[in-house]
């Protein structure tokens, strides 16, 4: 296997080099340590071709030492910037076009916005691809909102790589490790794309989480579904649902669903993508996943099944207490940090459920990253 010209640099792949094979074997060696002492591990899914599958691609602008723009990841640990022009992770397409935006901006002689100063114009640039729609996001991040020649600069663009259909400027302009300012606004197409999972059609906007590998998130998805065991009478949550993607993916199956996530515009997706895939027992609520489960369960509410899908910082107290007043039946726990999902999972154990199985989903190779789904059902029913 070829090595990457940015390995031991870039902070990206903690995998270079290593055969594909074996970090699987690694990975799952590592959730059995983590969770065989509560549940049975079930053998990792990995994927077919572990290369070019991340669809949201984000790229820092500099400077090199003679001045030229240069993109790349962040140095592991610092804000120096690795040029990754070969990134094996990165989608080609998404590539390419970001090598277009740093030619262009050449051209126009455009500033690169410096962190120290606090001054200067391109601060970072995210591509996101629909792999089936083809649709492709450019995202611009500014450090001021004055864009000097902006229509030309976008006319330019979109001719050099007629497979955009969005362009978006976001302003950042804090001194911040965060990609995304506050405001944002759109100079080509209609600002989101769509794309497709499990036979359904998602918005995804600059700022909603989507999930980076649409390969295995369908797998992921469709294993969800599967453990939540759906008759059609069901009562169902999705919490931290994003846009929806889980909830909608199930919804046929149930009698009613609720989201719940705390981005607005993520929120705002969802609702959109109920109605636009003809889900009529759906509602989406903007709210902290745990006040919002406090108060249904101080409403005396329950519910059938619970979708959790948390960051990597894992649920808290208050969600976990609350969702066993809810009392669903079985739980379908998405985590992308297992360390936290095995602490929560051995919350889940003292409210009374029973963890079933945990099934690790490959969804990042090359990177020290696992995804996990574990399913837990109350024991007092099974
Ligand atoms: N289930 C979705 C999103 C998972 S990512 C999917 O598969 O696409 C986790 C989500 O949790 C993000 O959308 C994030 O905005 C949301 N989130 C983070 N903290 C939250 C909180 N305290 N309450 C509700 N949602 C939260």
């Amino acid at each position: 296997m070829e090595k990457c010209p940015a390995a031991g640099r870039c902070g990206g792949c903690q995998f270079q080099g290593v055969p594909y094979e074996d970090q699987l074997a690694k990975k799952q060696k590592d959730m059995e340590a983590l969770l065989g002492g509560i549940c049975p591990v079930l053998p990792i899914i990995g994927m077919k071709e572990p290369q070019g599958y991340r669809n949201k691609v984000h790229h820092a602008f500099g400077l090199d030492r003679k001045g030229r723009i240069i993109t790349g990841s962040y140095e592991e640990d610092s804000h120096r910037i690795v040029p990754s022009d070969s990134c094996m992770l990165e989608d080609p397409v998404s590539r390419d076009i970001i090598a277009g935006i740093r030619d262009l901006a050449a051209s126009f002689r455009f500033s690169v916005y410096d962190e120290d100063r606090g001054t200067g114009l391109l601060r970072h640039v995210l591509i996101r691809r629909g792999f089936k729609s083809g649709q492709i996001m450019v995202v611009l991040v500014t450090g001021t909102p004055v864009f000097p020649s902006r229509n030309n600069f976008v006319k330019a663009l979109v001719k050099a790589h007629p497979g955009i259909t969005t362009v978006i400027q976001n302003v950042n302009s804090k001194r911040t490790g965060m990609v995304l300012g506050d405001r944002s606004q759109t100079l080509y197409g209609p600002g989101f794309i769509t794309d497709e999972i499990c036979g359904l059609r998602f918005r995804i906007s600059a700022g909603s989480f989507y999930q980076v590998n649409p390969v295995q998130t369908e797998i992921l998805y469709r294993t969800a579904v599967e453990y939540a065991g759906l008759t059609g009478n069901e009562t169902v949550i999705d919490a931290y649902c994003g846009t929806g993607t889980i909830g909608l993916c199930a919804a046929e199956g149930a009698r009613r669903l609720i989201g719940v996530e705390l981005s607005a515009g993520a929120v705002r997706d969802a609702v959109s993508n109920a109605r636009h895939n003809g889900v009529g027992n759906a509602k989406f609520f903007k709210d902290d996943a745990g006040r919002f489960m406090a108060a249904m369960a101080e409403r005396g509410e329950k519910c059938d099944v619970l979708f959790m899908d948390p960051p990597r910082s894992g649920s808290t107290e208050e969600f976990i207490r609350s969702a066993a007043r809810l009392a669903p039946s079985r739980i379908v726990y998405i985590s992308c940090g297992p360390e936290t999902l095995a602490r929560d999972l051995r919350s889940f154990v003292k409210k009374g459920y029973k963890v079933q199985k945990a099934q690790p989903v490959d969804m990042f190779p090359f990177t020290g990253h696992t995804e996990v789904i574990a399913k837990l059902s109350r024991k007092d029913i099974n």
